[in-house]
């Protein structure tokens, strides 16, 4: 009973040959200039072109349309990086040379070209002047080689492929199907735009079943009217998972939200999304994105990471079932959950060694039972209809815990409870809503401490190094890697003038020590503020005489760095002050988010590590 593949109906078809990829490709453009509204009527006519030209069956364009939707197609395991590799295998190129380069450096900022950050563009400056091919692949054609490409591992194998590809593909249409590879078109037009113009219906029916495949072949014709089986979710079909919502700052708006009257708070638990559907003895586990994981975890008793622990806890008169919940991973030694890092391996744990980490499933919702849809109830009757599912066996298959509250103290009080644990927050979940599939609405909202102004820990710091951003933060320094300053050590006095002795720099300790990484908080203005300043070039492993980094590991190493006397101080606002062998201060903070760009300050006004002390054993709060 693993998902059904489902069948072409035999009025479903194409006539004749399937029609160019540039068909395809110029809707694309069009879709990328046009203004919303415009959109709509472009997908529109070319919906119905193809209806009236080619025939009703529009699964294969849709695959590439809206890549990101099409789970029929394994996984090509293709970023930006290794694609790079792939392309200078296909175009032959000395890996010295200045093309391969870029290529392998498509993030850096590169003032004379175009398109850093964005592989694709790159890509596209790489090539444009050696492809000389016309595109005369089909559609057809283009599937058929995606789905050769899917089923190859190697690089070669793969690069075989792409060469297939580039022989009978223009440049800019190569460029297209790299970005269908990396599953983003770039085209401004959401899929549930795609979706809603391909057929009302459509969405409907991706959310419960999320199967490509079923959308086109049920909803074939503008004039098909979707029956209530066909959207509805069903066993053993992945379903798109109800999501949180982010309230505004305080948390008398999730008062609010809950209509002021009794919540249920549950605790965000940081794993994998995982929804187990279950009909006698047979299961299937996959995720939030609707990838099976039902090797892993298990198909029945006799196989998988949980599967065997967890069949003996369902109540008997459980026909059938469909739970929603979080894969966590249990480590008896420590008796911890570990970090979702450690999913993999877990789940790779199929021993009953009770010493061995293993997967620990925490339910906290369930859509169907003995073949009852049920999602749409209440969310208190759905759990009162979950309890009576399974016993719980302790770090193996529970209830998420939950309790109940009505005012903005009560969830404050929860969430100094579970940050003491070591959690990253709490959902906030409204008892009298229904789930919603594919929803992030009012019903659950996620609340995480950095939100709560009095619960964050605040502190300003020297920006030491940066890496260079992807996608909308393309083009130049993104993430910012930020330092307070040592005052540990005679000699580190800013009013000495430290600077003006940097060629004594190795005698001395240096004076700032990495802390923390910030990705979030800062606006697009600010970054092009922050990119006009004085960096320069990191060479990996290069010592720094200003800042100490951690002796190992990769996360505060820069791609670039700015020395003190040129650089600025930001407001960091984090849940808490945790140890972290990752930087050189040996703590960080967690959740950190940027508040401001503290003009008026310099790198004499920064926290020194005397004061991170202080405020870790209670003393002041900046
Ligand atoms: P974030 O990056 O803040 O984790 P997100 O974009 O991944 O957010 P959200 O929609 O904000 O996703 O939050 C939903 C996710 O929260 C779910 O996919 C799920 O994995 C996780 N989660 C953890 N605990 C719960 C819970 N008790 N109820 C619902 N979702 C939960």
């Amino acid at each position: 009973h693993q998902p059904l593949q489902f069948e072409r109906p035999p009025h479903v078809f194409n006539r004749g040959t399937s029609p160019p990829f540039t068909l395809l490709t110029a809707l694309f453009k069009d879709l990328g200039k046009a203004k919303p509204p415009k959109r709509r009527d472009a997908l529109s006519k070319w919906f119905h072109k193809w209806r009236t030209d080619v025939g009703n069956d529009l699964y294969p364009a849709m695959r590439l349309l809206v890549p990101q939707c099409d789970k029929d197609r394994a996984v090509y395991g293709l970023k930006e990086q290794a694609m790079a590799k792939i392309y200078i295998t296909v175009l032959e190129l000395d890996p010295k040379s200045n093309t391969a380069t870029r290529l392998r450096n498509w993030k850096k900022p590169n003032f004379t070209e175009s398109g850093t950050g964005d592989f694709p563009s790159v890509l596209y400056d790489c090539i444009k002047s050696r492809v000389t091919a016309e595109t005369t692949l089909t559609i057809d054609e283009v599937n058929s080689l995606l789905d050769d490409l899917s089923a190859s591992t190697k690089v070669q194998a793969q690069a075989a492929v792409m060469s297939r590809i580039a022989e009978r593909c223009s440049a800019e249409d190569q460029i297209w199907i790299a970005r269908i590879i990396l599953k983003d078109l770039k085209i401004a037009t959401k899929e549930n735009t795609v979706f809603s113009v391909f057929h009302p219906s459509a969405f409907e029916i991706y959310n419960s079943t999320s199967d490509l495949k079923q959308v086109c072949w049920k909803l074939y014709d503008l004039h098909c009217t979707a029956n209530n089986e066909d959207t509805e979710i069903q066993l053993f079909h992945p379903f798109q998972p109800m999501l949180c919502k982010r309230p505004r700052r305080e948390l008398q708006d999730v008062v609010k939200l809950m209509g002021r009257k009794e919540f249920i708070i549950e605790e965000k638990l940081d794993g994998e999304r995982i929804q187990l559907h279950k009909r006698g003895k047979e299961y299937y586990f996959c995720s939030r994105k609707g990838k099976d994981y039902t090797y892993l975890y298990g198909q029945h008793v006799g196989t998988g990471s949980l599967t065997p622990f967890i069949d003996h806890a369902f109540d008997d008169r459980v026909k059938n079932v469909i739970l929603d919940g979080e894969m966590l991973v249990w480590d008896p030694v420590t008796e911890h959950y570990l970090p979702f890092g450690w999913l993999k391996p877990a789940a790779l744990n199929k021993s009953d060694d009770p010493t061995k980490m293993h997967p620990c499933f925490k339910v906290f919702d369930i859509l169907m039972l003995n073949d009852q849809r049920i999602y749409r109830w209440p969310l208190h009757k759905r759990k009162d209809a979950l309890r009576k599912v399974f016993q719980p066996v302790p770090n193996v298959l529970e209830y998420a815990y939950e309790t109940r509250g009505r005012t903005a103290k009560d969830v404050k009080t929860e969430l100094e409870r579970v940050m003491d644990d070591r959690g990253e927050g709490l959902v906030v979940k409204n008892p009298d809503k229904p789930y919603v599939l594919a929803g992030r609405e009012d019903a659950w909202l996620k609340v995480k401490p950095e939100y709560v102004d009095e619960m964050s820990e605040t502190v300003d710091v020297l920006v030491v190094g940066a890496d260079y951003g992807t996608g909308k933060r393309g083009g130049g320094v993104s993430t910012l890697i930020c330092a307070v300053r040592d005052d540990t050590m005679s000699g580190n006095d800013p009013q000495q003038v430290i600077f003006s002795v940097n060629e004594h720099a190795d005698d001395r300790a240096r004076s700032f020590l990495s802390f923390v990484r910030i990705g979030s908080g800062l606006s697009m203005s600010d970054f092009e503020e922050i990119r006009q300043k004085n960096w320069r070039e990191y060479t990996p492993g290069e010592e720094l005489d200003f800042v100490k980094l951690a002796d190992r590991g990769t996360e505060d190493k820069p791609d670039v760095y700015i020395r003190p006397e040129d650089s600025f101080v930001i407001t960091v606002k984090a849940a808490e002050i945790v140890t972290s062998e990752k930087y050189a201060m040996d703590w960080t903070m967690r959740f950190p988010r940027c508040r401001a760009i503290r003009r008026d300050a310099t790198w004499e006004d920064v926290m020194t590590v005397k004061e991170i002390h202080d405020m870790r054993t209670g003393g002041r709060k900046r």
